[in-house]
């Protein structure tokens, strides 16, 4: 009469958590690996289980999958408003901006008569890690040029 093939429902509602709180703390729309990285060093969760869950919170609307032009899915929270994102070609990350470089209100006519009712962009460049990162290497070589003592 009982079910012998029952999951332990404990378990799964802790790697369930543990996968909103990844995406819900993210900076940015995280991919399933990236989600199955972070969330298996704090629960132990298998790639197919962080498939199964992204999948369950996309359909219930908790999460959206956002496509950049690298074209893979990532997802975040439904409720962040309007915001942008970043993508770093560097390591690859992408981060949320909270702000909107964009001058086009709602309803402005282009010409050609197009009115907008909305955008989406995303943004290519360093993240602050890297620029640092790429600034210390330039040093470092800097440094090099320096310790070597002939005159050029
Ligand atoms: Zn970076
Ligand atoms: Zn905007």
């Amino acid at each position: 009469m009982s079910e012998v093939k029952t999951n332990n429902p404990k378990r799964n509602t802790v790697q369930r958590k543990s996968v909103e709180q990844v995406i819900e703390t993210a900076e940015g729309p995280l991919t399933v690996q990236e989600i199955h990285d972070i969330a298996n060093a704090q629960c132990g969760v298998g790639i197919a289980t962080v498939y199964r869950i992204v999948k369950a919170l996309h359909e219930g609307g908790q999460i959206k999958c956002v496509v950049l032009p690298d074209g893979q899915n990532r997802y975040e929270a439904a409720h962040l408003g309007h915001h942008h994102h970043f993508r770093c070609r560097v390591c690859g990350r992408v981060f949320d901006l909270h702000m909107c470089p964009v001058s086009l209100p709602e309803g402005t006519t282009l010409p050609g008569g197009f009115v907008v009712d909305g955008h989406e962009l995303t943004l290519f460049g360093l993240c602050p890690e890297c620029v640092e990162k790429g600034l210390a290497a330039v040093d470092a070589d800097l440094e090099e040029e320096r310790a070597c003592g002939c005159e050029s």
